[in-house]
């Protein structure tokens, strides 16, 4: 089968080497998603109406909180999410000067690691907004959680493309 950009044939394992953790699994409704040294892991729904939404953000904000161009984030009820281990290995950095809203948004690393494990949003209640790319599973970032929104386009760099099919705002999307 030919390889295409969206499926890359790359990956030999469903679960690659990333990180000191080796548990990590997925069913058609949950999978874990797990900071780079394996102290903090998440159980995450993968349907509704646990998982709420799937999205890249090129805002300022993103840039400077994941050291990258863009974060691929899922939004997920708080309800339909737990601790497999690790809460208390989190440590908290919020602050409320943010580009989208005037709303309080706290984000939570492993003490150990720095993985930043998800956001916690004031304009979001009773939801968290973990990382597409703490997910142990690679075939789920290419499946249920693929991104189907893409916000703050303007503050795409040039030499980043669009992902394909998603809905696309300039700013803040809803
Ligand atoms: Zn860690
Ligand atoms: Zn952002």
């Amino acid at each position: 089968m030919a390889a295409t950009k969206s499926t890359p044939d790359i990956h030999p394992s469903a679960f690659p080497l990333a990180g000191l953790a080796r548990d990590g699994w997925s069913t058609e409704t949950e999978a874990t998603a797990t900071c780079f040294c394996g102290a903090v892991q998440l159980r995450v729904p993968l349907t509704a109406p646990g998982l709420v939404d799937t999205f890249i953000c090129n805002c300022p904000d993103c840039h400077k909180i994941t050291a990258s161009m863009f974060a691929s984030n899922f939004t997920v009820l708080d309800t339909h999410t737990s601790f497999i281990r690790g809460e208390a290995n989190l440590t908290a950095f919020g602050q409320s000067d943010t580009i989208g809203r005037g709303h309080l948004m706290t984000n939570y690393f492993c003490r150990t690691c720095g993985t930043l494990m998800y956001r916690v949003g004031g304009g979001f209640p009773g939801m968290k907004i973990p990382r597409i790319g703490t997910v142990d599973d690679f075939r789920v970032m290419e499946g249920a959680l693929r991104p189907r929104r893409e916000q703050f386009t303007k503050y795409r760099v040039g030499w980043l493309e669009e992902v394909e099919d998603t809905v696309k705002s300039e700013g803040m999307g809803e």
